[in-house]
């Protein structure tokens, strides 16, 4: 598959097969390189080797003062010296790289580090012994708390078929987001807004997800009713809570608008979607269709839905087929659904050995 826009994301750069770990080694992920690869442009980061710790170096690991430990209390040591604290050059170097990350739409972690492991990394007492697992790297923390939108996953996690897929409906999600919400930019006009600002004014009007000159309230809108039975296939009842939040949408300055509804559909898409919620979204786009098809088609539409519910068909065969009854409707909402647009599946970005 070829992807004519790369979409930026930020790794951690032992991942993408740099020597640059403690050992002088790597932990190059083919996933990461060979398969995402095809539709990310990495900007590759190793912040310890970036606050001058160089390769090889001493190892170091979390240290916390007492089980249960806030995550934000915590220093990162030396293993074997304890006087080397680098946390505050990590948390530095961190807050130095955003205004190079405004442009990536995700970060893909090294797991189980001190500095960019997400979630579950080894924590220590000062006399070294493990004491829980529930630490975060200080570098991907500081991150999480200056993009606390940005969709996040760890290396490891993402040789996951399910876990892959859910990143990068996210991935996709938020860079769609920044190209037809915030910054209104598609393609060719990203010359026009080279810093990339987000512009919120609602003062001039430009192209939202359907290409229409709109006002930002009016790209919102479109935005999510455009992702709206995607957003359905994640959480139902999250999904019609984020519609009545835009029902009264003109209440809130357009800064909180856009700060309150991308976290909500980052927060949506980030459950997996159940086969059971996909089925009742496919379902619901079918009941669209249905005065377009002949009794036949009916049942064999619904037939199909069925054989996905239960696990005896793929989604592609039933977004083909929803797909192929599509231009019978003249209805704008069903043809803007992105659930019915190519799924990572279908990009082949799923199925790898
Ligand atoms: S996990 Fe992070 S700090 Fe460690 S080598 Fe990889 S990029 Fe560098």
């Amino acid at each position: 598959m070829n992807f004519s826009r790369k979409i930026p994301v930020g790794i951690s750069q032992c991942a993408m097969g740099d020597a640059v770990r403690f050992n002088g080694g790597h932990k190059h992920s083919k996933v990461c390189t060979e398969l995402l690869g095809q539709c990310f442009d990495y900007v590759p980061l190793c912040p310890e080797v970036a606050i001058g710790m160089g390769v090889p170096r001493k190892p170091i690991h979390l240290l916390v003062e007492k089980d249960g430990a806030p995550v934000d209390a915590v220093r990162v040591i030396g293993v074997d010296d304890a006087s080397v604290d680098v946390t505050a050059p990590l948390r530095d170097y961190a807050d130095s790289v955003v205004p190079e990350l405004q442009k990536v739409r995700g970060y893909i972690f090294m797991q189980n580090s001190p500095s960019c492991g997400l979630r579950g990394v080894r924590r220590y007492l000062a006399n070294g012994h493990g004491i829980d697992s529930e630490g975060v790297g200080v570098f991907a923390r500081r991150l999480q708390q200056q993009f606390p939108h940005l969709p996040m996953e760890e290396v490891g996690r993402l040789n996951n078929n399910e876990l892959r897929e859910n990143f990068l409906t996210r991935v996709f999600a938020y860079d769609a987001w920044f190209r037809y919400v915030e910054s209104g930019d598609t393609g060719d006009a990203v010359a026009q807004d080279a810093d990339n600002n987000v512009d919120i004014s609602g003062a001039d009007k430009r192209p939202g997800i359907s290409g229409r000159p709109l006002s930002f309230l009016a790209r919102v809108i479109e935005f999510y009713t455009a992702y709206k039975y995607l957003l359905m296939a994640h959480h139902q009842d999250k999904t019609r809570a984020l519609g009545k939040v835009l029902a009264d949408a003109k209440s809130m300055s357009e800064a909180e608008l856009a700060f309150e509804v991308r976290g909500r559909i980052m927060d949506i898409l980030s459950r997996p979607a159940s086969r059971k919620d996909k089925t009742n979204a496919l379902m619901h786009s079918a009941g669209h269709l249905s005065e377009f098809l002949d009794k036949r088609e009916k049942a064999e539409l619904k037939e199909l839905i069925e054989d996905y519910r239960v696990g005896h068909k793929p989604l592609s065969a039933v977004l083909t087929l929803l797909r192929h009854y599509l231009p019978r409707s003249p209805h704008s909402f069903i043809h803007s659904q992105v659930l019915l647009a190519a799924e990572p599946a279908e990009l082949g970005l799923c199925d790898f050995n």
